[in-house]
Formats: structure tokens, sequence, C-alpha cells
């Protein structure tokens, strides 16, 4: 920091070393990337974008900054204590967005009425938590998700799944495993023991953090004993197939036909699995997931490298209703900055050639000459640089080595007058001339494609 940068924070009262270095560093939770870290971050998001416009998704977006009374409805006890909320200038209660479903919800309900469905879209958004910063765990972090609204069919939730899987391999991540579970069996039986919605929410919540002992004493005082039994049942199908929690699964919901039902669709999604991603998934029917808007199929994936979820979603078909639209809708988000701890992430995009260029006796001529050229170069997926700073040729030379460029375009007088170009090629230090308009064809079979 400089001296008059010093003066600034000086003069704003902040009086110790201390002081000034938190007030210069990025707060707690919150990152800052350099371009070689955001390589990475960009190759995931634009590799999955990609792939989901492929399915029909068709990308969205919602506001950062939410009505807190918005987010409120839904947003499930774990989150709600966790949220950046403050009174903004005209003293309304606002959130920065925890999440992205309820507001893109309220979108699709209002303002894509229109639409055919199934209705698909798609965001990648910043999300905002009071989460305690650890590896994989920041204050702001990226999420890149996709929703399907206005199907309650199996397939729309088979193709979610598909699409969550195919996003990992898209970006080189072979190795996972996907938990799956149905808040729906969950709910349904709470529902038969006249436990109250937001009581519901309460309790599975516990389960969502692992908190099952709490659970079990909360449902025991709530609840009748039968229905604390059948979640101990539940319990035991953890890291099972269906094949193995079948038999428990039958026993235990042969009382309540609704949570049977549900059940029959998650042997169709384990049969999709056999083939998508055998020995790569399990189920656990006492998993419940923290937003309070699940009313179906659950889901997480996992990578080995790190044992929290690189992505979550489920189906959620009574979220619109509070927009005032009756829409069965299932979606699913990875977040981004877990994805970029993964080492199976490996870039693969084709990087454009690099080329600098150098302008030699600098005047209006040839600095506009040398626009005109890159005008020319730049439809040749060749990424251009113009060396700005001072020096003679040679310590131009050298820079453009350093920087891994693989030629370099000269402009001095000469070809400005003559609309010629000088590329010299910096492997092995050949040196060719070409006319302005043979530039486009010739230069990159000269620099090898
Ligand atoms: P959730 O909305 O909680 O299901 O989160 C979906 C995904 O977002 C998770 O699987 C993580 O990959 C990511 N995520 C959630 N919270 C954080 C956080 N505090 N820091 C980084 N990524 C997060």
């Amino acid at each position: 920091m400089d001296a008059f940068s010093y003066a600034n924070v000086y003069n704003r009262g902040i009086e110790t070393m201390s002081d000034i270095k938190k007030s210069i560093e990025p707060l707690r939770g919150f990152r800052e990337l350099t371009p070689g870290e955001y390589e990475k971050k960009k190759f995931i998001i634009e590799s999955i974008s990609e792939l989901f416009e492929k399915y029909g998704y068709r990308e969205v977006e919602t506001p950062t900054v939410e009505p807190l009374s918005l987010i409120e409805l839904k947003i499930g006890e774990e989150i709600r204590h966790r949220m950046f909320r403050f009174k903004d200038l005209g003293d309304r209660e606002v959130v920065l967005r925890p999440e992205g479903t309820i507001s893109i919800a309220r979108l699709v309900a209002n303002k894509m009425r229109n639409e055919p469905l199934p209705i698909r879209v798609s965001y990648v958004e910043n999300m905002f938590r009071y989460d305690e910063p650890q590896k994989g765990r920041y204050r702001e972090f990226t999420h890149i998700g996709f929703e399907h609204f206005g199907s309650k069919s199996i397939v729309s939730d088979i193709e979610v799944i598909n699409i969550a899987i195919e996003a990992l391999k898209n970006i080189g991540v072979k190795e996972f495993r996907i938990k799956l579970g149905n808040e729906a069996i969950l709910r349904k039986i709470l529902n038969r023991a006249n436990i109250e919605q937001k009581e519901q929410d309460l309790l599975l919540g516990m389960l969502d953090r692992g908190d099952n002992e709490e659970f079990f004493e909360r449902l025991s005082k709530k609840g009748e004993k039968i229905i604390v039994n059948v979640f101990r049942e539940l319990m035991k199908t953890k890291e099972s197939s269906i094949g193995e929690s079948e038999q428990i699964l039958r026993k235990i919901l042969a009382d309540f036909p609704d949570a049977l039902e549900e059940y029959e669709r998650v042997k169709a999604i384990e049969n999709f699995l056999e083939w998508k991603a055998k020995g790569k998934y399990y189920f656990d029917f006492g998993f419940a997931r923290g937003l309070e808007y699940y009313t179906g199929i659950i889901f997480e994936l996992y990578i080995p490298e790190l044992n929290i979820a690189v992505g979550g979603g489920g189906r959620y078909d009574s979220l619109c209703k509070l927009f005032g639209r009756d829409l069965p809708a299932v979606g699913f988000a990875l977040g981004v900055d877990r994805l970029m701890l993964s080492s199976q992430v490996k870039i693969t995009k084709q990087r454009s050639k690099k080329v600098g260029v150098i302008i030699l006796e600098e005047d209006e001529e040839t600095i506009k000459y040398a626009f005109q050229v890159i005008d020319q170069l730049k439809e040749a997926n060749i990424s251009l640089e113009i060396d700005t700073m001072e020096g003679a040729l040679s310590s131009k030379i050298e820079r453009a080595l350093r920087k891994n460029e693989e030629a370099i375009i000269i402009i001095g007088k000469k070809e400005q007058t003559e609309k010629q170009v000088s590329v010299k090629r910096l492997k092995d230090g050949i040196q060719k001339s070409f006319s302005y308009e043979e530039l486009k064809e010739k230069t990159l079979d000269f620099i090898g494609q």
C-alpha cells in the first residue's frame, strides 16, 4: 500500500496496523481469484452451461438482493440463521440470496406463463451464506443449476439426475457417488402422525444436519411410538441398494400406501442408475435436505476428494403455488467452488493461439494500422495482445517469450506505409512478411495450427 492509501485509511479513523490490514483484506469466507485460479472456475462454468443448453435449458438471471419475506417462505431453519440480512436505505429487510430456486420459481410462475411446458431453465449465480469457513465452505460461492418445471413424470426426475451426472463427466470427474432419498416418504409418515408442516420442517432440518438424537427426542414428544419406530427402521437403509432396503421398506411402508407409491418411483430411478452409474449410487431413506421446499426424490453428489457434497437437488412440487401457479418441478445445483478443489477436473478446452503485437515507431498512423491488423486477425481464433510497455524491441521480444506467446506481429512505419506486417515465430525466430490482405489466411498456418 502506498503512502497515499495509508493516509486515506488513517483519515477514516483507523488507528493500528492490524486495523489497516483488516480493512484491506477480503472479509472472512470471501475470496479473490487471480486469472490463473479463475481459469478452472471458468472452464467448469462454461463446460456445464454448454451441456445444459444441449438438453434444452435456457439461462436466466434473478436478483442478488431479495426481500427477506420471499426467502423466508421456504428457506429452512438451517439456512435461515445463516443469511446475510440487513435493512436497505429504504428501510426494507433484505437478504443476499442464499440459494436460487425460490427466486427462479417466482420468475417462472410470473413471467413465463405463456411458454409451453415443460419449462427448462438454468442459472449461474453467486450465493451468500454465513457458513463457518473451511475447505470448500465459503460465505460467497457460485451455484450452477438447472430447473425443470411443469412435469410430474418420473422421466423429468431421471432427466435431472442424468444431467447432474453428465455435468460431472463433462469436466472430467469420473469418480463420484450419488446419495438418494425421498422427502415425500418422510413427510407422508409425519402427516400420518398429524405433525404440522412447520414442525415437519424443523424435524427434517435435524435429519439434514445429522442431529439424529435430537430428531428422535423431539419426534418422541410429538409423535406416536409407531412413527418413531418407523423412522428407526428407515435409518437402517443407510448406504443401501434398493434390493437391500426393499424388504425393510415394504414392511414398514405397508401401513402407508401413499408413501409406498413414492417408493415405486424410486425403483424406476434405481433401474436407470443401474445402467448409468452402476456401483456409484446408494439410497438412504432417512436422509433429508435442509431446504423446506422438497416434496419428493432428493439427491446429493459426492466426490472422493471432499467429504462434503458438491451438488444437491430434488423435486419440489408446491413451491410455485406460493406464486399463484401450480407447477410441479425438479432441479439441481452444483457448487462450482467445491468442484474447483477436485483434482479430477482437467481443463480440456483448446486455448486460442497467443500472439503479441509490437508497434515500433509509434505515431497516429502506425497505432491506427495496428488496430486494423488486429481487427483482421481476431476472427482467426488468435488472441492478440498489444505490448503497451515502453522499451526497445529486444525487451519487448523477451516479454513476449515470458508470456508464452507463439509469435509476435511487428508493425513499424515501413509496414504501415507498405500495408504489410512482419510475423516472427518465437519457437525458431523465423520471420515472414504478409500483405494486409493475406494476413487472415496465412498467419495461423505460419504459426502452426
Ligand atoms: P445446497 O443449496 O445447500 O444444496 O447446496 C448445493 C451445493 O452448493 C452444495 O452441494 C455445495 O456444492 C454448494 N455449497 C453450499 N454451501 C456452500 C458453501 N458455504 N461454500 C461453498 N459451496 C457451497
